[in-house]
């Protein structure tokens, strides 16, 4: 699975979107002999983003700008810096 950063053009938000995906994907779906379900591997074989719209503020379309995706960051899908994201990197 890609992860895909976003920032509102709008508000500056780098945190909260609606991220609309389509995806198409194989699982392997194991069953117990009781009928229980467990969902032992699944492949993305498709993915298509739909739409992202500003949790925020409400824009979407070419306010979204798509951020080239850093590796160098892990364990960070807690980064709620809410604040102070008005100082671009550019
Ligand atoms: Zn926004």
């Amino acid at each position: 699975m890609t992860t895909t950063r976003y920032r509102c053009d709008g508000c500056g938000n780098l945190t909260r979107f609606d991220v609309a995906i389509s995806r198409r994907t194989r699982e392997f779906h194991h069953f117990t002999v009781g009928g229980d379900l467990e969902i032992e591997s699944i492949e993305v074989v498709e993915e298509e983003i739909e739409s992202v719209q500003c949790r925020w503020c409400g824009a979407q379309g070419d306010r979204i700008q798509v951020l080239p995706s850093e590796t160098a960051s892990d364990g960070s899908s807690h980064a709620d810096v809410d604040a102070t994201v008005t100082a671009g990197g550019d």
